[in-house]
């Protein structure tokens, strides 16, 4: 069994080969950083330009690296959703026409899915049911994933993920953006006192498992004011008294940012328990689980609570190829995929893409244990 994936739901083109025993035989990811670091932000028709371009050579490529042709697949996997139907086109379009042209099998995959059943690939130990947090530039989920395909959805965000505040506070502290945020701000969080400046934890009087970044980045952008701090002139420019404040906010931020993960999860545990008392893991994935410091303090959490963490390395936690393709396997040997499409199928065919695609359902019970 080999099965190909395809990614491209945001901003990243990626693809990657891999063997049903696990074996990765090849991963290409085509960023789309500087682009975005140029305008701003994500701006969908450019990004999807930008997939348009590239996919070809980085699905080439990914079968090049692997010593295979599209003739030796046995599926193609892509992301259907949740993300920009203009983006999600693409990496669909190219899926189903290799699986067209080659009568192969293809399988949608659900992205957050994918983020969350990488971690079986890394740790062959990993058994369902298990628990999951999974932190994004869009998502800031809890989940307690019973089965394949079946998830209880324990909290997500009211406002903001994670990585959308890690984003904005490194913008606004004048961080190299040629990256995405997350990175610069986790290096530059080193050099700063986490305890200087006491920004308070989001939803302290809320008893449930969800999440809320919106207030703290508003606690971030009125810290950058009252420092003096222009968010125009560069990082690398600034005066080491100024540099020192930005590593304050950042070291700060990331404290409290990370200190509401942990408060969330600890409930989670719990809740999670009563309804499945045999979990034994918790997954950290998804683009900010690849932060050190996040998976530190995340390991002390699940340690205190006798489970063991499983964080897949950081490049398997940003958007890759590899985790659509597992997610592929997952499914493809519990039967579920569709037919290969026909080969003549027209550019104008409707796509089954689902943007806006909850994880599993809510907990029920959530609310009143919320009391
Ligand atoms: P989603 O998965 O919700 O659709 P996405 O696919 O755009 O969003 P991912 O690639 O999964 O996001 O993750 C990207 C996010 O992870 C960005 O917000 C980025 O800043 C963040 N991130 C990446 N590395 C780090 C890091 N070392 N520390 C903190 N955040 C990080
Ligand atoms: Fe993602």
């Amino acid at each position: 069994l080999v099965v190909l994936g395809i990614e491209t739901s945001c901003d990243d083109t990626a693809a990657a080969v891999v063997r049903g025993n696990g074996e990765i035989l090849s991963q290409v990811v085509s960023s789309q950083a500087d682009l975005l670091a140029k305008y701003g932000g994500v701006a969908p028709k450019m990004a999807e330009e930008a997939h348009s371009q590239v996919i070809d050579q980085v699905v080439q490529e990914a079968l090049d690296k692997a010593n295979l042709t599209a003739r030796n697949l046995s599926a193609v996997a892509v992301t259907i959703g949740p993300g920009l139907s203009l983006c999600l086109r693409v990496g669909v379009r190219k899926a189903r026409k290799l699986a067209g042209s080659f009568n192969l099998p293809i399988i949608g995959i659900h992205h957050m899915e994918a983020h969350c059943l990488v971690a079986r690939l890394i740790e062959r130990e990993l058994e369902f049911p298990f628990m999951a947090l999974l932190i994004s530039g869009g998502h800031n989920l809890l989940i307690l994933a019973h089965d394949l395909g079946h998830y209880i959805q324990l909290g997500t965000t009211i406002d903001d993920a994670i990585g959308e505040a890690y984003d904005k506070t490194a913008k606004w502290l004048g961080l190299d953006m040629s990256r995405s945020g997350g990175p610069a701000l986790e290096e530059l969080a080193q050099e700063g006192d986490a305890e200087s400046i006491k920004f308070s934890t989001p939803m302290k009087q809320h008893r449930d498992c969800n999440f809320s970044y919106a207030g703290l980045k508003t606690q971030v952008r009125l810290a950058i004011g009252s420092h003096n701090i222009n968010p125009e002139i560069p990082i690398s420019s600034a005066s080491s008294q100024d540099r020192r404040s930005r590593a304050d906010i950042a070291a700060s931020f990331q404290r409290v940012a990370v200190l509401h993960l942990e408060e969330r999860c600890d409930r989670a545990i719990e809740w999670a328990r009563k309804i499945e008392p045999s979990i034994k893991h918790l997954v950290v994935s998804g683009g900010v689980a690849s932060n050190q410091y996040v998976r530190a303090r995340l390991d002390h959490v699940v340690k205190k609570n006798n489970l063991q963490l499983v964080c897949p390395p950081p490049k398997l936690c940003t958007d890759n190829g590899v985790m659509v393709a597992w997610t592929g396997i997952e499914h493809f040997c519990m039967g579920r995929f569709d037919p290969p499409p026909p080969a003549d199928e027209h550019e104008d065919y409707v796509y089954d893409l689902r943007p806006r695609w909850p994880l599993g359902e809510e907990y029920a019970e959530g609310r009143s244990e919320a009391r």
